[in-house]
C-alpha cells in the first residue's frame, strides 16, 4: 500500500499529476486529498450517509504502463493498447458487511494492497465494479468517498507542522478539545501533554521526532477525528517494542470498533479476530473462511500458517507477523 504509484490514466479523464517520489497512499488519499487521474463524473452523487458495506464484483485490475502514463500526458490515451502490463487482479469478488472486519492475507505480491487501494479510488478497476453502500465508487462524489473511508498505513506521514495542524487534515474545523480527545483515545494523549508546547509542538525532521509506533498512533488519532464508517488498515509488519505494540493495538481496537474494516493483516491476533479471512494469491481469492476453518481445510492458508508462522514458539504472540518479515 505504501509503495510508489504511477499516475493513473483513464480513457475518460486524462490528468497526469507527476507526484514526487515516495508518496504514500495515506498521504495522497488522506492528507493531500489528491486522486491523480481520477475524476468525478458530472452526475456523481454523494454516498448515502454512513455507507458501510463494501462489495467487489468480479474486479480485474492492471497497473498502467509507463508508456500509457507518458502518452496520457499527450491526451492520446484512447489509442492505447491496454494489455501491456499483466493483470494484477483477476476477478476478485467479496463483500464486507457493515461493521465487519475482513482480513486480506497471502504471499507478497499477491494483490492485497492493490485490492485495498481500489476502494477509495486511488486507482479504478479495469473491469468489474466496487460498491460502497450499494453505490459504484465511480458514481460517487470524491468528497463523500473521502469522508466515508479512512486509511491507516504502515508509514504514516506527518508534516513538518504542529501536531494540531497534522490532525486537522482529518477535520479542518476540529476544536483543540476534539483533537485532545482523539489523541487520548489513540493512546498518545499523555505523550503530547508532556511536550512543553503540547498541541503546538512542531513535528518532523527539524521538530519533534515521533517513534514509528507513536507516528502510527497519531495517524490513528487522525482517523478517530475523521470518524469514517469504513477503515482500510495496512497493519504494520515492523516489530515495535512491546509497550508501543500494546498501545498501537489498543488504539487500533478503538479505531476499528463499530466500523467496517478491510485489513491487510500481518498479525495472527488480528487475523483471528477477523469475521472473514480472504486468502489472496496471484490476483485471486483462493480461499476464504475463519482461521480455524482454513487451518482445517489444509490449503494455502494452512501452509502459510504451518511454514511461516510459529505462534506457539513466539515469546510475543501479539507482535508476531504473518507472514513474518
Ligand atoms: P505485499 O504483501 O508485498 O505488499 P501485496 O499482496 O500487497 O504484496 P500488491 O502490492 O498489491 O501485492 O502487488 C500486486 C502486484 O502488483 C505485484 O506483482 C506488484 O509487483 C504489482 N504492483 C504493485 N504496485 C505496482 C505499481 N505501482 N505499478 C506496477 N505494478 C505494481
Amino acid at each position: 500500500l505504501t509503495r510508489l504509484y504511477g499516475p493513473l490514466t483513464a480513457l475518460s479523464n486524462v490528468r497526469v499529476d507527476v507526484m514526487s517520489a515516495l508518496v504514500s497512499f495515506e498521504r495522497v488519499f488522506e492528507v493531500l486529498d489528491l486522486a491523480p487521474g481520477i475524476a468525478e463524473r458530472p452526475d456523481a452523487r454523494p454516498l448515502p450517509a454512513g455507507a458501510a458495506k463494501v462489495e467487489f464484483r468480479d474486479v480485474h485490475f492492471r497497473y498502467p504502463s509507463a508508456a500509457e502514463v507518458s502518452l496520457a500526458s499527450l491526451e492520446d490515451v484512447a489509442s492505447l493498447d491496454r494489455t501491456v502490463t499483466d493483470e494484477v487482479l483477476k476477478g476478485v469478488s467479496f463483500t464486507v458487511e457493515p461493521g465487519r472486519m475482513v482480513a486480506l492475507v497471502g504471499p507478497s505480491g499477491a494483490g492485497k494492497s492493490t485490492t485495498a487501494m481500489l476502494v477509495p479510488r486511488v486507482y479504478d478497476a479495469t473491469a468489474g465494479a466496487i460498491l460502497v453502500g450499494g453505490v459504484d465508487v465511480r458514481d460517487a462524489t470524491l468528497q463523500s468517498l473521502r469522508d466515508t473511508i479512512g486509511v491507516v498505513t504502515q508509514d504514516s506521514h506527518l508534516f513538518h507542522e504542529t501536531i494540531a495542524d497534522n490532525l486537522r487534515y482529518a477535520k479542518p474545523d476540529a476544536t483543540d478539545d476534539e483533537i485532545r480527545t482523539a489523541l487520548r483515545r489513540a493512546q498518545v494523549g499523555d505523550l503530547v501533554d508532556s511536550l512543553p508546547e503540547g498541541l503546538d509542538t512542531v513535528v518532523g525532521e527539524r521538530g519533534y521526532r515521533f517513534s514509528g509506533g507513536e507516528k502510527q498512533r497519531i495517524a490513528i488519532a487522525r482517523l478517530l477525528l475523521k470518524a469514517p464508517s469504513i477503515v482500510i488498515l495496512d497493519e504494520a509488519t515492523a516489530h515495535l517494542d512491546s509497550e508501543s505494540e500494546a498501545a498501537v493495538q489498543r488504539a487500533l481496537a478503538e479505531a476499528l470498533t463499530g466500523r467496517t474494516a478491510l485489513v491487510i493483516a500481518h498479525r495472527l491476533s488480528t487475523i483471528r479476530d477477523a469475521d472473514q479471512i480472504l486468502v489472496v494469491d496471484g490476483g485471486r481469492i483462493v480461499e476464504h473462511g475463519t482461521h480455524d476453518s482454513l487451518v482445517t481445510a489444509g490449503g494455502l492458508y494452512a501452509e502459510l500458517y504451518r511454514t511461516q508462522f510459529a505462534v506457539i514458539d513466539s515469546p510475543l504472540p501479539d507482535a508476531t507477523t504473518f507472514p513474518p518479515d
